[in-house]
């Protein structure tokens, strides 16, 4: 997709703080960090919602869990835990219409969700 933000950062057209890549997907540091370590996994190819993904790319789905395993490993919080969260849609909370996996650690993550409405 032409003017999508995170198919920019895949194809190297803007610059971002990658730490891990496969050949399916990459992995780079969230730009505004809620954690201590934040990182979003993504594929390469653009989809608009992990569900979606999976349904015509179960393989490409699996590997974003794949790497985002990789990189709590290599951020040293594997055994510590992490969180990670897909957000889908407008009361999900998506701001980019890029499958992306949120991984949250380093730290206590808080309660899963804020508030129920
Ligand atoms: P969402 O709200 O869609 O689940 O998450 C989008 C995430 O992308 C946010 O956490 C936001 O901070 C991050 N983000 C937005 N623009 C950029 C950018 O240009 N570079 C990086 N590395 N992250 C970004
Ligand atoms: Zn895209």
């Amino acid at each position: 997709m032409s003017d999508c933000l995170f198919c920019k950062i895949a194809s190297g057209e803007i610059p971002a703080d990658v730490v891990a890549t496969s050949d399916t997907a990459l992995a780079f540091r969230d730009i505004q960090p809620r954690t201590r370590v934040h990182v979003l996994v993504v594929p390469r190819d653009h989809h608009e919602t992990l569900a979606g993904m999976a349904a015509v790319d179960a393989q490409g789905a699996a590997d974003l869990f794949t790497l985002a395993g990789e990189v709590a490993a290599a951020e040293g919080i594997a055994d510590t835990g992490y969180r990670l969260i897909s957000n889908v849609g407008e009361d999900g909370g998506q701001e980019v219409g890029h499958v992306h996996v949120h991984l949250l650690g380093g730290q206590r993550v808080g309660p899963m969700v804020a508030t129920r409405g």
